[in-house]
């Protein structure tokens, strides 16, 4: 039962499962693939079925989701189990970090089913943290299994790519990614059609952007943009009033602060899109007329140069530059791009 609800990953599943079963499984992994798909829930998955108490009965692969180890990793804190990851104001992962896993990999088990260690946003680690991890990547203790998180395996240094059994996650069908919305109780219509579409196949993104204050707010950003003369003070405040309003945590903030740039992305896309003369991908029909405006103020290349300015924008909202530096800054170069078609 309780590999069912990894949706969408049934061949990675009867893969691992066969690997198990005969004894196989290696002791690093690193996942890669997009954002939001699955990844740290199948190794969490795997995590409990590595550690589970009952696992020696009919199907050990089936881990039994009742027994305490199985309970424990559940809840987040089984002794056996360490989950890290880049603290939340790094731009890498620090060294320490990696030295405390491959620590508590290596202490005895206890509940004596081995250990299980999951690093996360293994794309950040900088050449320091990855050459801390050789050691334990050469010489696994025993009955230990390490699972590195990330999205490429280009983002990974050769050194942990040669130790490491490399599984790709691939994005989800969107029937899938629109079952599992409907079963976080997404409501059916136009929010869940389109979100399912931006997505691309990742169920966490999917998720994120079904939020309808976020839809609200992108209404007024394509119509401040679109229509001139745009006020960027007016525009920058409104929006990073809107970030705070996801709450006081940063990384909270800046989650929507990316999302909203996500959607203005997608919305700048369609107007190039729209400019060439094809249908837009995502924008409602009543958006065109909105569209062919934007589209028919400037050159292509000065909106493309507007999509790269958006694009770096959405690096600094991801590393830590200041929230209101980032949107204040992409917000001037809106008006004075929009208005004339380039962004510098
Ligand atoms: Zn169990």
């Amino acid at each position: 039962m309780s590999w069912q609800h990894i949706r969408g990953h049934e061949a990675l599943v009867s893969e691992f499962a066969h690997a198990f079963r005969r004894g196989r499984l290696a002791h690093a992994y690193l996942f890669t693939g997009p954002a939001g798909v699955g990844k740290r829930l199948f190794a969490v998955e795997l995590a409990k079925t590595l550690l589970c108490e009952r696992a020696a009965t009919s199907d050990p692969w089936q881990a039994c989701d009742g027994c305490a180890s199985c309970k424990l990793v559940a809840a987040g804190n089984h002794p056996d189990l360490a989950i890290a990851g880049r603290p939340e104001d790094a731009n890498e992962l620090p060294i320490q970090v990696v030295r405390d896993l491959c620590q508590t990999l290596a202490l005895k088990s206890a509940f004596g089913r081995g250990k299980v260690a999951i690093l996360d946003d293994a794309d950040d680690l900088n050449e320091a943290a990855a050459n801390s991890f050789l050691k334990t990547l050469e010489e696994p203790p025993p009955q230990s299994h390490l699972i590195l998180v990330g999205t490429s395996a280009q983002a990974q240094l050769p050194t942990i790519l040669s130790r490491c059994q490399l599984i790709a996650f691939r994005p989800l069908p969107d029937a899938v990614v629109r079952d599992l919305l409907r079963a976080q109780d997404v409501a059916e219509g136009t929010l869940l059609e389109r979100v399912v579409k931006l997505a691309n196949g990742s169920p966490g993104q999917a998720l994120a952007l079904a939020d309808p204050e976020l839809w609200d707010f992108r209404g007024a950003l394509i119509q401040a943009i679109a229509r001139p003369p745009l006020d960027s003070v007016a525009l920058s405040q409104q929006w990073m009033q809107f970030i705070e309003k996801a709450g006081k945590e940063s990384v909270n903030q800046r989650r929507r602060a990316s999302l909203t740039l996500q959607l203005l992305l997608d919305f700048l896309h369609d107007t190039l899109r729209v400019g060439v003369g094809a249908g837009p991908r995502s924008a409602e029909a009543d958006e065109l007329p909105l569209l062919r405006e934007l589209a028919g103020r400037g050159d292509p290349d000065g909106m493309l140069d507007v999509i790269e300015r958006v694009l770096e924008a959405e690096v600094q909202v991801n590393r830590y530059v200041q929230l209101v530096l980032a949107i204040e800054a992409l917000c001037d170069a809106l008006g004075r791009g929009l208005q004339t078609g380039t962004a510098r």
